[in-house]
């Protein structure tokens, strides 16, 4: 992956905040684009913080959210395959709610 900064043309610029591709953090991207670029694909907007953090830092910061994806990936699988074997209905929540309020 590359980052890249890019002077944004007046029609492209915008005062919207937008998430940045790396850490998900809402930025407005402003006058100067700083870009993702994986492959020949256009990943997404970089935010300050994730600048200021560094190249070694991010990547780090990736490959733990890798980690936890992977794990969070495999408990939902384990779940999915056991099957859910007790679960209330919608209903039978909105009537014990209306019981406990009264
Ligand atoms: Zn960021």
């Amino acid at each position: 992956m590359q980052v890249k900064l890019e002077v944004l043309p007046k029609e492209e610029r915008s005062d919207s905040a937008t998430a940045c591709w790396l850490c998900g953090r809402s930025f407005v991207v402003g006058t100067v684009a700083c870009w993702a670029y994986g492959d020949d694909l256009d990943l997404g907007p970089v935010c300050p913080k994730c600048l200021e953090e560094g190249s070694d830092r991010v990547a780090e910061r990736l490959a733990k959210q890798a980690h936890w994806s992977r794990c969070v990936a495999e408990q939902a699988r384990q779940i999915a395959e056991e099957g859910i074997s007790e679960m209330p209905t919608l209903e039978e929540l909105r009537a014990m709610q209306a019981n406990a309020s009264r």
